[in-house]
């Protein structure tokens, strides 16, 4: 990912602003809600697209003790950038992983089953230290994690090793397949076998730092899902998981990604003039249109052509017809600002912009895909309220140089 040397105010093609301030009211709006368990931030993936380095120094800030990637590569990335004090966790292995790396920069790993387990414990012997691995139960979601029938064996495995001084039994852990959606039924049916599985490497004589299950939406709405820590990820970028649990507002949450560009072109067309491949859109009558200079390399989803809403001018537009790899336009009607005019695809709402879950819902698919998705050509504007009260935001490589030197 790269990020601007310019100010937020210089005219880039596009940027995609984030708010540290807004990311870190929304971690202690999780330590709030989830008081009495710890939180994890998840920053696999680049932090949702919001810059996994950047977001991981906010949310610490702001409280969290732990740090979740999926991969151990992003895991080690965060390492070798300075964050050393701080528990690390990832969970997405594959054979062959880097084992010994994560033992030695001290990542809790997960391991979902006795393939796994053993090439830690072998990295473990050749590295001469333990491991801290975290066994993952199955109790539902029916994707990663130890079969309850498969359960006996791992614990048994874990414990030999652990005797043997090979790892350290430092979490049992699993995930929800539903918990964005309230009342489902497999919630309970979930956390049930959650205990039952605890219960069961408990009583053979696990004694883990932590036990955990809730994701975002069960850290913002189950209680009895917190056990010892939440890994909340979403809720951190001030996205809700899902419609359904209520808006960012109603979640206490703010949009911390605010995704603009600068119109490139705006012209006089007449009608019945075709618009972009295919000519799914058509003039109907002589109009002014505008080039949005963002498409689908930046993460712009192909499938909200003639769906996506941008903010230009204090107008919702629409994308006329097909969006492209680069770019794609709008129909002003008549309208004529500058090139050079900010359009805004989505932010928090209180501009009367868009918001990511506006695109969702034009691309059919859900916000965290939106944010996520938002390509590394676009560059991140790192803004901070409070930091700076209101002086130049922090996106300069100075600052940024800084700002790594402290984390030693
Ligand atoms: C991505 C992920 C999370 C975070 O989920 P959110 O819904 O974004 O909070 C938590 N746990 C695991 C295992 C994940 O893969």
């Amino acid at each position: 990912m790269t990020e601007t040397a310019s100010p937020p105010s210089a005219p880039l093609r596009a940027r995609a602003e984030i708010d540290l301030a807004a990311l870190r009211a929304n971690v202690r709006t999780v330590r709030a809600k989830a008081s009495g368990a710890a939180v994890m931030a998840v920053v696999k993936s680049d932090a949702y697209g919001h810059g996994a380095l950047r977001c991981a120094r906010a949310a610490l800030a702001a409280g969290a003790t732990w740090l979740g990637t999926a991969t151990p590569e992003e895991a080690l990335a965060l390492r070798a950038a300075g964050l050393r004090d701080v528990r690390i966790m990832c969970w997405l292995w594959v054979p062959g992983g880097p084992w010994r790396e994560a033992i030695e920069a001290d990542l809790d790993v997960s391991v979902s089953g006795l393939w796994a387990l053993r090439e830690v414990v072998g990295a473990a012997r050749a590295a001469g230290r333990p491991a801290r691995v975290q066994l993952k139960a199955d109790t539902g979601l029916g994707r990663g994690g130890c079969q309850p029938g498969d359960w006996a064996e791992l614990v048994a495995e874990a414990l030999n090793a652990e005797r043997e001084g090979l790892i350290r039994i430092t979490g049992l852990w699993s995930h929800f397949a539903c918990a964005d959606e309230p009342g489902h039924p497999s919630v309970a049916a979930q956390l049930t076998g959650f205990r039952e599985m605890v219960a069961h490497a408990e009583g053979r004589g696990v004694r883990p730092e932590v036990r955990h299950i809730a994701n975002s939406p069960a850290a913002l709405t189950l209680p009895e899902s917190h056990f010892d820590l939440v890994r909340a990820g979403i809720a951190l970028y001030g996205v809700s998981p899902s419609p359904e649990l209520g808006t960012p507002a109603e979640l206490g949450l703010r949009p911390v990604m605010t995704l603009s560009a600068s119109l490139a072109l705006v012209k006089h067309v007449p009608g019945g003039h075709g618009v972009s491949y295919g000519h799914h859109y058509t003039t109907a009558g002589d109009t002014t249109l505008a080039l949005i200079p963002v498409g689908y390399a930046d993460g712009v989803p192909r499938q909200a052509s003639g769906a996506g809403p941008v903010l230009v001018g204090g107008k919702w537009r629409t994308a006329a017809g097909r969006i492209a790899m680069d770019q794609f336009v709008v129909d002003l009607g008549g309208d004529e600002p500058e090139a050079g005019a900010e359009a805004v695809l989505f932010g928090p709402g209180d501009r009367g912009e868009p918001t990511a879950q506006d695109w969702a819902n034009a691309a059919g698919t859900i916000a965290y895909e939106i944010v996520t998705r938002i390509g590394a050509r676009v560059p991140r504007v790192y803004v901070d309220a409070e930091a700076d009260a209101g002086a130049d935001a922090e996106a300069d490589a100075g600052a940024e140089a800084d700002a790594d030197g402290q984390d030693g």
